[in-house]
């Protein structure tokens, strides 16, 4: 067809252009995808799927679609309504350069950050070996025996460990955590706020008092210390550790991970848990985030551990592989009993934090730390000759100033765009790092002293050498050598390193390869234009606890991110604090529990849970002392409204909750919801409704439509944060109005409440919110809606091609399935033997990452294929089942044996077709190009099938030497 040569202007200007690059099929394939199921328009659809009752009654207000072009110049007006100042702020941010061959090839490369979290390792080799690369970063330098692959920020590591404190203290009648006043105030405040909801006593005070008489009088199931103090001093913290440790309870230590480069480990003082954030190797400050906090412990509490732990383990060829270790202990399986509700985590950015230990190896790394040692004592000496005398004794890279005149000291600052610390009492605080240069110490001397000191750094630095003193306690210098594995001493020219980080990349399989069709994670496009702002200075340099006027930029952007999401939610107010979606849970649980307190009504402490539930729900309904009800569901799957109506009516006095999804974890839009949430709102009950599904909802309907009380969205699901292979991700509340003034607070920033944290930065991770507030610019509400319907057109298209194959375990009115659909491998195991761990496998070889293994039901697959995905390529995943089932027709019919079949030997290697006597019934072509589609685009995945159990058994989660490899 040809176009009219002489067009119209409006019909050449391309008002939606991103809508069609974000929806995959082109509106031919969506028509003949309705064909296909039996639907007349996408509107035809979504009526015959989604309850009229529940169906949005007008469109979103969010506005029209714009081009990428529109919303980038708009958005860097934005940002540049920012300043950067210089930080010394310090408070566990600090300012790093971040390589620039991880921020291009890990941090701007979609193999890296749109790849899943590493549930099927053999295709994910890659950022598993960095995993084990960052655990053993962490365990070398905090001096413990096992550390794991991340958790969200420091204040939240500190607060799983006083967890794990009470899970493990010999203490058991003990319910106080003493936490040192030298500790993070952040990290303070985000304990106090988990205390209070596990029903912990913590009490802040000197940490001397332990070591002292006084200990004898204190009940402790565990302590906190920093290390060096959140004020800059380096104090050997034995003595306390070991009056921890008499009095039964567990000793934790914060640790700066630079300064551990030149300090004594953790470890060697005798700590129990070392924790810290690994941001200032090489990830921006993002103001507040995202970054990866380290956790480490004691081979004893190996099974405490919270969040993830990779492992080694063996392939059925007997060669090294990597998998995640231990999954038993965690939420998605033990559910209440759950270490922690951790999911989520930060991989990206653990990765980023390994990669730049692997670059500069031990030698840059000592040589970073000194300089910023050796930049502190020569700025400290200045100040002394001048009469101004850091208050702590001994530093790394932090200095407190007792002065007189710290208002002229603030002024001069501001007007050089200098940030100090200035949250102490008649204090300033001055903390250095990794970008300091000569002429910032000179600035800093001009600003602290006003011109005209005369002060001279190579004077001083000659002085200080003569001298031959350390600002770093003698005993408490490190002696032990750190990072010695050869992964760390390999890669330290640029074209090593590039080679390296590709090596790993093209073991694992990301969206830039196939399709990741993963029920409940909704991987869908992270689009370029989306991903540009983060690494925006104006965005990536802030410090979380900068002055607010330095950040207008960023208000503007979160207050109208909120806005949108307002709109879409059907909520009065967000909170962006939480960093994950099951942070969400939890402080969206927080705030129902703080209303019924405001109401008198605190004894309220049941949490209904429906048995598909996700294992977050229970976890998190545990960290607030809730008591877990489990709902039946039905034979269909649905809540079972008689069970529900008992359970309420009888715990009517002690309702507090029901967390439910929507639509449900089986992918229906249950019909009963609206009464669902009757039901226990007339029980005196709070609806707390899972917002991981909304991409079944935006634009068609809305939790708070449907009359829910508040719900967490996963940004990192819905609104386009890439999940990094496992990370990082934002989770923030939506709550109606009674709920707002119990949302989350924080210490370092006005929030307008006095409610305590749940997370370290006021505004959770808040340098990648630009990746969802670029998504529903450029979309805008009639594009948001679209994509939902298109979700759902992809979903029931799948339904439609795959049920006279596979039986489709549940479905909603006529016969419609939500934006996800589970594929019941039961009945053909039955038959023929074959898992779905067979299937998933053998997907690999097919070039696809298998759908949601056994959740929320054992022996299925959920496949949730997104609206980004085109019928090009639905139809090859279609194929591949398909040619799947004839597979296993073959096992079924007796052609192939149950022993020996390309299914149970899936996922099949390079290694395994080359070598020479082939064995097996099937030939080499069937096991690796079984269909011809595969042939243009093959991913080879770098080990067999990974021996789960051995693994476990012979836990090892340190990197592996280099013999195991050949
Ligand atoms: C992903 C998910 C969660 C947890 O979110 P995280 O961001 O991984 O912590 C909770 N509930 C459901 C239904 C989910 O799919």
């Amino acid at each position: 067809m040809t176009a009219p040569s002489n067009r119209s202007l409006s019909s050449l200007e391309q008002k939606d252009v991103f809508v069609r690059r974000h929806i995959g099929p082109s509106e031919q394939e969506i028509a003949a995808m309705l064909t296909d199921t039996g639907a007349s328009s996408l509107d035809d659809l979504i009526e015959q799927t989604v309850p009229a009752a529940i169906r949005l009654p007008q469109p979103l207000a969010t506005g029209e679609s714009r081009t990428e072009q529109e919303v980038l110049a708009y958005l860097k007006s934005v940002a540049a309504k920012n300043t950067v100042a210089k930080s010394y702020i310090g408070m566990g941010y600090y300012p790093t350069l971040v390589p620039n061959v991880i921020l291009r090839n890990i941090l701007e490369n979609p193999g890296w950050y749109t790849a899943y979290t590493p549930y099927q390792p053999e295709i994910a080799q890659g950022r598993l070996e960095s995993l084990l690369n960052f655990q053993q970063l962490s365990m070398d330098l905090t001096g413990m025996d096992l550390a794991s692959a991340s958790l969200l920020d420091e204040a939240t590591a500190a607060a799983e460990a006083m967890a794990l404190a009470k899970r493990v203290s010999k203490n058991k009648k003990a319910n106080l955590f003493y936490v040192a006043d030298t500790v993070h105030p952040q990290t303070i405040d985000v304990l106090q706020t988990r205390a209070e909801a596990f029903g912990f006593e913590v009490e802040v005070g000197p940490a001397t008092v332990l070591s002292d008489e006084s200990i004898a009088g204190k009940d402790i199931f565990g302590a906190l210390f920093q290390y060096p103090t959140s004020e800059g001093d380096i104090v050997d913290i034995r003595d306390q550790i070991k009056a921890v440790q008499d009095a039964k309870g567990v000793a934790c230590v914060a640790a700066d991970i630079m300064a551990l480069m030149l300090l004594k480990s953790p470890g060697e003082l005798g700590a129990d848990v070392v924790l810290g954030s690994a941001q200032r190797f090489g990830v921006p400050m993002g103001y507040g985030g995202p970054h990866a906090a380290f956790f480490a412990t004691r081979d004893k509490y190996k099974r405490a551990l919270p969040g993830r732990i990779i492992g080694v383990s063996k392939d059925t060829n007997g060669k090294t592989a990597l998998r995640m270790a231990m999954q038993t202990r965690e939420q998605h399986i033990r559910r209440e009993k759950a270490n922690s509700n951790i999911c989520t985590a930060q991989v990206l950015l653990a990765n980023m934090a390994a990669f730049y230990a692997v670059y500069h190896g031990p030698e840059g790394l000592k040589t970073i730390a000194q300089r910023i040692n050796r930049y502190t004592d020569i700025l400290a000496a200045g100040l002394s000759k001048k009469g101004i005398t850091p208050v702590n004794g001994h530093w790394f890279d932090t200095l407190t100033l007792a002065v007189d005149n710290k208002d002229e000291i603030v002024s001069r600052a501001q007007a050089a765009g200098i940030n100090l610390r200035l949250d102490l009492d008649g204090k300033l605080g001055v903390s250095l790092h990794e970008v300091v240069t000569r002429s910032d110490i000179a600035q800093l001397w001009d600003v602290l002293l006003g011109e005209g000191h005369a002060l001279e750094i190579d004077n001083i630095d000659a002085e200080l050498t003569a001298a031959d003193a350390s600002s770093i306690p003698a005993e408490l210098q490190r002696e032990t050598a750190v990072l010695e594995h050869p992964v760390f001493n390999s890669y330290h020219s640029e074209t090593e390193m590039l080679r390296y980080i590709k090596r790993l990349e093209n073991k694992d399989l990301a969206l830039n390869h196939s399709m990741i069709s993963l029920g409940s994670c909704t991987m869908k496009l992270n689009a370029t234009a989306e991903m540009i702002p983060v690494t925006w200075p104006e965005f990536g340099e802030l410090h979380p606890f900068c002055p607010a006027e330095q950040a207008t930029g960023y208000k503007t952007m979160i207050d109208q991110l909120s806005d949108w999401l307002v709109d879409i939610t059907g909520y009065d107010a967000i909170c962006m604090q939480p960093n994950s979606g099951a942070q969400g849970e939890y402080a969206g649980l927080l705030a129902i529990q703080k209303y019924h307190e405001s109401r008198g009504e605190g004894h309220r402490n049941v949490c209904l849970i429906p048995a598909s539930a996700h294992g977050t729900n229970p976890a998190s309904a545990q960290m607030v002392s809730m008591k877990v009800v489990v709902v039946a569901c039905d034979k269909q799957g649905n809540v079972d409204m008689d069970d529900l109506r008992a359970k309420a009516e009888e715990l009517a006095d002690s309702l507090s909750c029901i967390m439910i999804t929507y639509p449900s974890t089986h992918g229906v839009y249950e019909d009963t919801i609206q009464e669902i949430c009757d039901v226990v709102h007339q029980h005196g009950g709070q609806v707390y409704l899972d917002g991981a599904n909304m991409n079944a909802q935006v634009g068609v309907t809305s939790p708070g439509f449907i009359g829910a009380d508040v719900s967490h969205l996963n940004l990192h699901k819905t609104f386009c944060i890439p999940h990094g292979g496992g990370g990082p991700g934002m989770g923030p509340i939506g709550v109606k109005k009674h709920l707002a003034p119990f949302v989350a607070g924080h210490t370092q920033f006005d929030l307008g409440n006095e409610n305590g944290a749940v997370s370290a930065a006021p505004f959770g991770s808040a340098s990648i919110l630009p990746i969802s507030w670029v998504y529903i610019a450029l979309m805008g509400g009639i594009g948001l809606k679209k994509a939902t319907e298109v979700a759902i057109l992809n979903a029931n298209y799948l339904v439609a091609k795959l049920k006279g194959h596979f039986p489709i375990l549940y479905t909603g009115q006529n016969d419609r399935v939500a934006h996800e659909c589970i594929i019941d491998m039961r009945p053909l195991k039955e038959a023929t033997g074959i898992t779905e761990m067979d299937v998933a496998k053998r997907l690999i070889d097919y070039g696809f990452h298998a759908p949601t293994m056994s959740f929320p039901v054992a022996g299925t697959l959920m496949v949730e294929p997104t609206e980004s995905e085109s019928k090009v390529e639905l139809d090859r995943f279609i194929e591949a089942m398909l040619s799947i089932r004839n597979e296993i027709s073959k096992v079924e019919q007796g052609d192939w044996t149950l022993e020996d079949n390309p299914l149970v030997h899936a996922p099949h290697t390079q290694y395994d077709v080359i070598e020479a006597d082939w064995q097996h019934s099937y030939d080499r072509k069937t096991a690796v190009y079984p269909v011809s589609a595969v042939a243009a685009n093959k991913f080879w995945p770098s080990v067999n099938r990974i021996d789960d159990v051995y693994g476990d058994r012979n836990l090892f989660c340190a990197c592996v030497p280099m013999s195991e490899y050949e």
